[in-house]
């Protein structure tokens, strides 16, 4: 494409934007692409870093007035690499960030290039929270429009369920409302469709009282992981909905606030956060604490943005990462046992495996009220291959895969799109299920030429 590109025409485009374009001969070229992930090495043929709403509306124009592949960039923590394409051009969101909290409304509404630890930082002066993550540094944007599961699912749903409006620059430029009242067609899509429908330059979500709660990890010898794998199972789908906690095969970070004697020791976890009465956290987390052989118990009352934060530290941009994913309903004892198997491989530090609860809150909508097809399912399974050393990319990617087709005949079928890597056109499918031939419709509509085309792909029909 990039020898398409008339330099006349890019200088025209970026002496244009209120922001900047970033091209390969510039010196803050490999600042400016840089993804998370960094086994993903994507060379763009340019980067609009836009300021405002008008320049996206410029980038989209232009992409498609030249026939660019066009990559949507909100914070670069896709997996696959999706926020950016080769010598395509990325329309980079970083500089859209205006956050406005609404505390009589309980609604804040957030520009389509936040982090969440931006988003958070904003809502917490007022006391309250929409549900994110667990990394503060992943993007607002891509984390939301994907699904969002994190430390408030349970409680408060995806935070797909939080979005009450957006406001979206679709494939001809135009700039629309998508809420209830308004292309709520395109509303629905955009709950769970990702960046398939247009650049969301601003979403409106719904803010909950949640200010500081008791949280953090516990921690048992991977010697007992099926036993604590088995116990968690039956445990967290009766635990009442202020209780989350997600499952972890892990290693114990290497720094404090973990013992030294425990560092890198593999461990089977749980993270917990109780959003209810604080003098009622002992009463929920009792049966957890008196699980045998216990090695660390990590619980204590904190500000909920540095629980939300309190990983980063563990996987900072610029590590490999591989991973896989899966839906899951129910963990058959068979499961479990092949997933102490795994655990006891893991092949580096950072690799780990992740069951985050999606029933409480979540179930409460059906599997057709939002494209999240998989309402029915109680956990979103991720097998994370990390590691800083690109030495090591084979190893983790190996143990990945090969965890993930283990335990995947126990699966519901799809996965979450936010924590797959580009594994075929079928796993999309399966991932957004019996919702997806209403995705491709709506798809139809509003980008018909498939434009917005680098992402978890939604084929326009007919
Ligand atoms: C370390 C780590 C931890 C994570 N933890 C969680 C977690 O706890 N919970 C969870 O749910 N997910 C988690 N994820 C997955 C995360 O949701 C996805 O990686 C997501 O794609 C990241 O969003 P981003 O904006 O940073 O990505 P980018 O790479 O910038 O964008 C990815 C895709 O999102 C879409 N997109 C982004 N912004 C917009 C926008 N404004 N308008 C339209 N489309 C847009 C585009 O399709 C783009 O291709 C984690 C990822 C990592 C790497």
């Amino acid at each position: 494409m990039t020898e398409m590109l008339d330099v006349a025409n890019v200088d025209d485009f970026a002496g244009k934007l209120h922001g900047t374009v970033t091209r390969p001969d510039d010196a803050d070229y490999d600042e400016a692409r840089a993804l998370y992930n960094a086994m993903i090495d994507k060379r763009p043929a340019l980067i609009a870093r836009c300021a405002d709403v008008d320049d996206v509306v410029a980038a989209v124009n232009f992409g498609r007035e030249n026939g660019l592949d066009i990559a949507i960039r909100c914070g670069g923590h896709n997996g696959p690499g999706l926020g950016s394409v080769d010598n395509g051009l990325v329309i980079d969101l970083s500089g859209l960030k205006e956050i406005s909290v609404d505390p009589e409304a309980r609604t804040v509404t957030i520009g389509g290039g936040c982090l969440f630890a931006e988003v958070d930082a904003a809502t917490h002066e007022h006391g309250m929270a929409t549900p994110g993550g667990i990394i503060s540094t992943t993007g607002a944007g891509g984390l939301i429009l994907g699904g969002g599961v994190g430390h408030l699912t349970r409680k408060c749903g995806l935070s797909i369920d939080n979005i009450l409006g957006a406001q979206v620059v679709l494939a001809d430029g135009s700039v629309v409302n998508a809420n209830e009242s308004e292309n709520d067609d395109l509303y629905w899509a955009l709950r769970g469709g990702g960046g398939n429908f247009g650049v969301v330059t601003s979403l409106t979500m719904r803010l909950h009282p949640i200010s500081t709660v008791f949280c953090g990890p516990m921690f048992w010898p991977l010697e007992r992981s099926a036993d604590v794998l088995g116990w968690y199972r039956d445990f967290i789908v009766n635990a009442p909905e202020d209780l989350n906690g997600f499952f972890a095969f892990a290693s114990v970070p290497p720094a404090p606030p973990f013992p030294e004697e425990l560092h890198l020791q593999k461990v089977a976890g749980v993270v917990w956060c109780w959003t209810g009465p604080e003098d009622k956290a002992d009463d929920a987390l009792a049966e957890a604490r008196s699980q045998p052989g216990l090695l660390m118990d990590g619980t204590h009352p904190a500000p909920l943005p540095a629980l939300q934060s309190a990983f980063d530290p563990v996987y900072p941009p610029g590590d490999q990462w591989y991973w896989r994913a899966d839906f899951v309903e129910t963990i058959p004892d068979e499961a479990v046992e092949k997933h102490a198997e795994f655990a006891a491989q893991m092949p580096t530090w950072k690799c780990t495996m992740h069951l985050y609860p999606i029933d409480g809150a979540p179930h409460n909508l059906g599997p057709t009220e939002t494209p999240w097809g998989y309402r029915n399912a109680n956990w979103a399974a991720v097998f994370a291959g990390v590691d800083p050393d690109p030495a090591n990319v084979d190893k983790i990617g190996a143990w990945s895969r090969e965890y993930h087709e283990a335990l995947h005949p126990f699966s519901a079928g799809g996965a979450y799109v936010n924590m797959m890597m580009e594994e075929g056109q079928d796993r999309v499918e399966a991932s957004y299920g019996e919702n997806y031939e209403r995705l491709t419709k709506i798809k139809a509509k509003y980008d018909p030429d498939n434009l917005f085309h680098v992402n978890q792909n939604i084929k326009p029909a007919g």
